[in-house]
């Protein structure tokens, strides 16, 4: 793929802003600084004060365990150190992460390994893990960002107000819930409900890809930038959103992120029109809608 240019990286930040609420800002020279400075890494985030305390309910299995010992700073400082946050950073920008093998692994056992994992720093921060929900065998599979609160709260994705509008856009679709498959680019909570980081994306991207492979959907609906960028390395929701695109031979929907239709309803429409797109391929009268 060619390049990021500059007015693209400086598109995908201003996007990233708006997700977060920052709808408005005053054009100063400290902000007319800041898109300047697309191409320098920003600060490393700071770890979350909290225990770590998995719980393994999405899987279905064992109860709450203890918290997780703790483990000194330094140990998360060094394993940090060679993933260093840059502002709108794609993966090919990043070193690989340790390898993890999980070719071959079941659905349920890679929920138990998800549950136990600490190959990023969002381990530190969560309540449990949130694996993903649904039908094993479904032709539709969406993909989001990673937890809110709420989905960290009860280890499952997409159930808070963004959640619920997935839901509605799910039955608008005339399906369910647990017809299709909901799943998330990070398995725990980035703090503060900020987007995932490039190094965490790309510690998690294994457990989500074997999840596509196992579930092997028809179609994948990419919600949002977040899933646009780490499962096809694309930026730029606006342009792409309602294109055909593929991971691995899978037809991928790119479109906004629920909680973006939270905030600018107006894109609803744009939204209904890329999901009667899916609606066709997957043989659903979309009827007048
Ligand atoms: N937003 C996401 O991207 N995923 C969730 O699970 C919930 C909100
Ligand atoms: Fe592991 Fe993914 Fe959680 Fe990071 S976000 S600790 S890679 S499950």
């Amino acid at each position: 793929m060619a390049e990021e240019t500059l007015v693209d990286q400086i598109i995908n930040l201003l996007e990233d802003r708006q997700r977060r609420g920052m709808l408005h800002a005053r054009l100063g020279a400290e902000n007319i600084d800041f898109l300047f400075q697309v191409n320098e890494p920003a600060k490393a985030s700071k770890p979350p004060a909290r225990t770590a305390h998995d719980a393994a309910a999405s899987c279905g299995g064992p109860p709450p365990r203890e918290p997780a010992p703790a483990r000194r700073t330094s140990d998360v400082a060094e394993s940090r150190s060679p993933y260093r946050a840059a502002s709108a950073p794609t993966l090919k920008d990043w070193p690989e992460p340790p390898r993890l093998d999980v070719d071959g692994v079941a659905l349920d056992d890679l929920c138990s390994t998800v549950a136990d994992c600490r190959r990023c720093r969002l381990y530190e921060g969560r309540t449990q893990t949130v694996f993903g929900v649904g039908n094993p065998a479904a032709d539709l599979m969406f993909i989001g960002e990673g937890p809110g609160d709420d989905e960290d709260r009860q280890g499952i994705p997409f159930v808070g107000k963004a959640g619920q509008l997935l839901t509605r856009i799910i039955e608008a679709m005339q399906l369910q819930r647990d017809d299709v498959y909901i799943a998330n680019i990070v398995k725990c909570r980035p703090p503060g409900n900020r987007n995932p980081e490039a190094d965490e994306a790309a510690a998690c991207l294994p457990y989500l890809k074997r999840q596509v492979a196992i579930i092997e959907p028809r179609i994948i609906v990419l919600l949002g930038a977040v899933p646009l960028r780490f499962m096809l390395n694309r930026s730029g929701i606006r342009r792409l959103h309602g294109q055909w695109l593929s991971y691995d031979g899978i037809d991928c929907m790119p479109t906004y992120h629920p909680s973006y239709l939270l905030r600018v309803p107006a894109a609803k429409r744009d939204v209904w029109d890329d999901m009667k797109k899916v609606m066709e391929r997957l043989g659903i009268n979309p009827g007048n809608g």
